[in-house]
């Protein structure tokens, strides 16, 4: 999701996808998600153990819910499989797995190119100066109403090794927020399953975080060489282990919307970093997925009967 996103992109969008769809790409609904592809799919997903015996049940039930629910279709002559349907949907019904699947009505469909996108931006600025360029996605999910665009080699790597990074998630998260209209970083709060007191700190944890981490950000690319070039490998391998100190992907320091997103992907992909680097966001993201990807992995791997399942959690 970007702030910049405008109408304008939204009718060029809707323009472009009729050529890029494959006649008949529209999946017909999946009623079951066969055992052997669900093992599969919960084997690519490590940061996935932490979840019980039920909650995988619930999370395969809920995730058959949503490819029946939902146009899943290639674009840009990418056709979608099981295993790629199944790998999308558990992740992006586990951000709802203690929610209401409600959360993505917004959404008319998901959508997977090939790789990167690229895709015209616009940004007034303050003096009205209109600003136009092309920025590569990896992914995008777009308001009023609007489809959820992966790159299919990106969300291949939902637990890449280096910074935390899970496009699916990330993008799930945007739809989430924009339950309220556009994203913000402060999603809808459901009656009868959010408690309120448990989540009042919100906007005063949310703002002091994203301000401190935005100063961390400045202070980082401070530090770099004047002559800095992200294309240069030395450059670019500097700024990579300067960033690993930091509990969030820099891109957090976007604007709010993009911290949440990014902090929700950290939530589940590195809950230890975010846990520390900034406990109150780790709190409010657990009391508001109603999870606690930290304690049940702890909890897990105290148990030893389990205890095999939770070797791979500790990947920080
Ligand atoms: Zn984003």
């Amino acid at each position: 999701m970007g702030w910049l996103l405008t109408q304008g992109w939204l009718d060029q969008l809707q323009r472009w996808l009729p050529s890029f769809l494959l006649p008949g790409s529209l999946q017909p609904a999946r009623a079951t998600i066969p055992e052997a592809l669900w093992s599969a799919t919960l084997a690519q997903l490590p940061f996935l153990d932490f979840l019980n015996d039920d909650e995988r049940r619930r999370l395969k039930a809920l995730s058959e819910a949503l490819l029946d629910k939902k146009p899943l279709a290639g674009v840009g002559g990418f056709e979608v499989d099981d295993a790629t349907a199944a790998l999308i949907a558990a992740q992006a019904c586990v951000l709802v797995l203690n929610l209401d699947l409600s959360l993505y009505d917004d959404m008319s469909a998901i959508l997977v190119h090939p790789d990167v996108f690229s895709v015209k931006q616009q940004h007034m600025d303050e003096a009205g100066v209109l600003h136009e360029w092309d920025e590569e996605l990896a992914g995008e999910a777009l308001d009023q109403g609007g489809a959820v665009l992966l790159s299919w080699q990106d969300l291949m790597q939902p637990q890449a090794p280096g910074l935390p990074f899970n496009l699916v998630i990330h993008e799930f998260a945007h739809k989430i927020d924009m339950g309220r209209g556009a994203a913000n970083g402060f999603p809808p709060f459901l009656e009868g399953l959010h408690v309120r007191a448990e989540l009042a700190a919100w906007p005063e944890a949310f703002t002091a975080a994203y301000a401190d981490f935005c100063a961390r950000v400045d202070q980082l690319e401070q530090s770099l060489p004047s002559d800095f070039d992200p294309e240069r490998e030395a450059h670019a391998a500097l700024y990579q282990a300067e960033a690993a100190d930091l509990p969030l992907d820099p891109y957090a320091a976007h604007d709010p919307a993009e911290f949440f997103a990014v902090a929700s992907e950290t939530f589940y992909v590195a809950p230890a970093a975010l846990a520390e680097g900034y406990p109150p966001i780790y709190r409010l993201l657990a009391a508001y997925y109603r999870q606690d990807p930290l304690a049940a992995a702890k909890a897990a791997t105290a148990a030893p009967q389990r205890h095999w399942q939770h070797s791979a959690t500790e990947h920080r």
